[in-house]
Order: structure tokens, then sequence, then C-alpha cells
């Protein structure tokens, strides 16, 4: 089983609209009380409040705050469980301290649940379709296309406020065989690709016998002298201050709809163009080769006091500007969901950028980024940069790479079956779950307490 994710656009009519801004204010207020209610024990007491010690007090504050006593309960469980995970990953150094969040910045709500559970309806076969909210008693007209649909599990609604706009973003699960791409579902692993995101080419492949160079988007280039002329012009109108009590002038709300506009735009080359590279690299081949990668660090700021500042943020942009992180997520998942096979290789220990695929000679020189041309000062075979380095991986997903071990697990195979992706969890609604029932176990025991943390594993 497999889920994915659909966003649709909503369109409320007036009524629908002011009873969605109120379920929002209510929500963001909940968020900040939480986060108060968390910063005053702290204070207080040096006391740290959990998850579920909130979780409690929802009934009791329901009945002194009637306003929230319609909302459905799960979703206002979700609102405090957001404060949580925020802390969580505040906790394990990931984020900053959770600040309290103005109705401005505060998105929307989540219906964590099946929607027989958590009272919400979506009455849609993928394409447009109707959206029933039980506890505000409104079904609204949505807008929008899903390319796989399943059955419904979580809602999110989304509040954009530059555009105006509300969304609802359905995550649906899906039986694996609808996945499958062709008819017939037999496996055969035939054509294997070696694939290596880049930033001169953007994705660069490879499969025994030609290089396949899908050139760079790069649609900063086109749109960026766009949004920076906008932003600029929005710049010289008339900014809010709440602190001053300024409000915006209309030129300056217009002119804030217009960057959110382009980048939206931007935005949306990207992913469409993401989706029809990777669609197309998956469709023709069962086996993708690559190597992890870490995006975090590629674009992390040259270090202080560093020559190549500009260089580097140069390099940062047209990375981000491909989205590389998203397309490597896009082409496992569509590779592994045909039924094929994705391996990642360990780039320490098989280090393609830095061999040749002829001699297996490591080279050290060839490693900074500048270094676009290689020629093997030990055999003599002369590579670019990037095809050199999918030759590499594809010599090693076939056994036939020179000065490394013949065996996969000797250079780090990891195949996608295998989690590669190491991810710091914060403790999402499935793992509560979990921790509910044993929870609910213990106390029907009656012989301990309940636990006093949540522990996010
Ligand atoms: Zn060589």
């Amino acid at each position: 089983m497999a889920t994915r994710r659909h966003t649709f656009r909503l369109y409320p009519n007036t009524t629908q609209a002011k009873k969605l801004f109120e379920a929002r204010r209510i929500h963001c207020y909940l968020y900040n009380a939480c986060i108060a209610h968390r910063r005053y024990e702290w204070r207080a007491s040096r006391r740290s409040v959990s998850y579920f010690e909130q979780q409690n007090c929802l009934p009791e504050f329901k009945k002194f705050w009637v306003e929230f006593a319609y909302l459905n309960s799960l979703s206002l469980q979700s609102t405090v469980k957001r404060v949580d995970l925020a802390y969580n990953a505040f906790f394990q150094g990931l984020r900053k301290l959770p600040k309290f969040k103005s109705i401005q910045s505060y998105s929307g709500w989540t219906y964590p649940s099946l929607p027989e559970k958590s009272g919400w309806k979506v009455d849609s076969k993928g394409k447009h379709g109707r959206l029933t909210l039980r506890d505000l008693g409104i079904t609204l007209k949505m807008r929008g296309q899903a390319k796989n649909w399943g059955k419904p599990s979580t809602l999110t609604i989304v509040y954009k406020p530059g555009l105006n706009q509300w969304f609802a973003s359905i995550t649906v699960e899906i039986p694996d065989a609808q996945l499958l791409f062709g008819s017939d579902s037999q496996l055969k692993y035939e054509s294997i690709v070696a694939y290596d995101l880049g930033t001169e080419t953007a994705i660069t492949t490879y499969n025994g016998s030609e290089f396949v160079e899908v050139a760079n988007p790069r649609f900063t280039q086109v749109l960026a002298p766009k949004i920076k002329q906008a932003s600029i012009a929005l710049r010289r109108k008339r900014a809010p201050n709440r602190k001053k009590r300024i409000k915006p002038s209309n030129r300056w709300k217009k002119a804030n709809r217009n960057v959110a506009r382009l980048q939206r735009q931007a935005g949306n080359q990207r992913k469409d163009w993401q989706h029809k590279v990777t669609s197309d690299i998956a469709s023709h081949h069962d086996i993708g080769v690559t190597e992890k990668l870490n995006t975090k660090g590629m674009t992390a700021r040259a270090n202080k006091g560093s020559k190549r500042k500009k260089q580097k943020a140069g390099l940062n942009k047209s990375i981000l500007s491909v989205g590389f992180g998203n397309l490597n997520k896009l082409l496992s998942y569509k590779i592994e969901g045909k039924g094929g096979l994705l391996i990642t290789l360990d780039t320490k220990k098989v280090k393609p950028s830095q061999r040749c695929p002829n001699c297996g000679v490591i080279h050290k020189h060839w490693a900074p980024i500048t270094n676009r041309y290689h020629v093997c000062d030990n055999c003599g075979f002369e590579v670019e940069r990037d095809k050199g380095s999918v030759m590499v991986m594809y010599n090693v997903a076939t056994n036939q790479q020179q000065g490394l071990g013949t065996c996969l697990s000797d250079v780090g195979l990891s195949g996608s079956t295998s989690s590669t992706v190491q991810r710091k969890h914060t403790g999402s609604m499935k793992q509560l779950g979990k921790v509910k029932r044993q929870k609910s176990q213990i106390k029907g025991d009656g012989n301990l307490e309940t636990p006093s943390s949540y522990e996010a594993g």
C-alpha cells in the first residue's frame, strides 16, 4: 500500500469562506494557547508539558471555551500535535524554539484520520468533486486532478493568504498493483540506468551504451528577473507594520499578490518539468542506480571568509532551482512503483566523481566542482565529469568496475527495499496512536499510572 498526496483548490462561497476563516482562527488560537501553556509551565516550575497532558485538557478546555466545542475533536488534537511536533523538532536541535503564530502565518488545520472517523467526506473520482466538512457543516466545490486516486485517508485544509485561496490536501491510499505502469507485472530487470544529478546538466543518465543529458531548465533564469523586479516594486509600497499599527496600502497588497503569483508560477513550472523528466526515465528502465545525495551539505552556505562565496551562491541557486531532493524522490517512487528497483550507492566508498571509470584509480584533484573535464593520469582515459561518475555507477551496479570489490555489498549497496533514507522522526500521528494504545492497556491492567512523557521514537 502506497500513499500519495493530492492537492485540490477549494471554491467556498461567502458564507462558507466565513466559516473556514473562523475555524482557522480558532485553530490558530489553540496552537498559541498550547505554546503559552508549555512556556508558562517551564518558566514557573521547570516542567516540560507532554502532548498527552495537553490533549487531556481539551475536553475541559472546550467547556470553558464554547466556541471550540463544535470543531472536530480529532482535528483539534492534531493542532495540539503540531505544537508537540514543533517542540520535538526543537528538542532534537532541528528547529528553533516554536513561536506564537499570527493569523497571517497560520496555514490551516488537519483531519488526521479516515473520513468516517474524523467527520469529513470527499466526493470525487480523482478529478474535481465536492468536499464535506461535517464540523463546519459545509460542502465545498473542489477542483483539481489526481494521477493516482485511491482511498482518502487524511485531509489538511490550507489557506494561502497571498493568493486568498483555499486548498484541500488529501492523502490517499493506493493498492500497489494499481501503481504498476505497464500491464505485464512480471519483473524483467533488463534495463539498468545510472543517473546523476548535476548542476551543469540537471540529469545525466547512462545505460551502458549511451549517455542522455537532460538540460537544466533554469526557471529562475527566466522568472528570477521578473520576481526581482516585482519585489523591488513591492518594497516601494507601504508595507504593513503591526507594531506601529500601519496598515498595508492597496498598492502594496496588489504588488504582494503579484510576487506570490510569479513565485507560484516558477514552482509549478519546476514541478511539471520534474514529473515529465522522471516519468520518462522510469518508463524506460527497470533498475535505477544513483549515489546518496547530500543536498543539505551541497546547498549550505560557503565558509566564512571563503573566496568562493559567490560561486557557491550560484551553485546553490541552480541546485535549488532544479529541486534536487524532490527529483530523486520522484524518480525512486516511479521506478519502485512499477516494480523496479532503485540502488543507492555509498558515495564515500564508491567515490564516483573521483574514480576513473576505466582503470578505477582515484584522483583526489578531480573532486572540486570546477573540474569539468577529467583526464586519467594512470591510463589516459578522458571523460567529462558528469559522464564519468554515471559510468562508474553503472559499472559498479553491473559488477564491471575496476579497482572495487566484485561483491555489491563491498561497495555499500543498499537496495530500495531497505530504508536508505535516514530521517529523524519527531513522532507522527501514527506513532502517537501506538503510544495511546499502550497507555490504555496499562490503564486497563490497573497497576501503573500513565506515562508522564511521550517520547518520539
Ligand atoms: Zn584510468
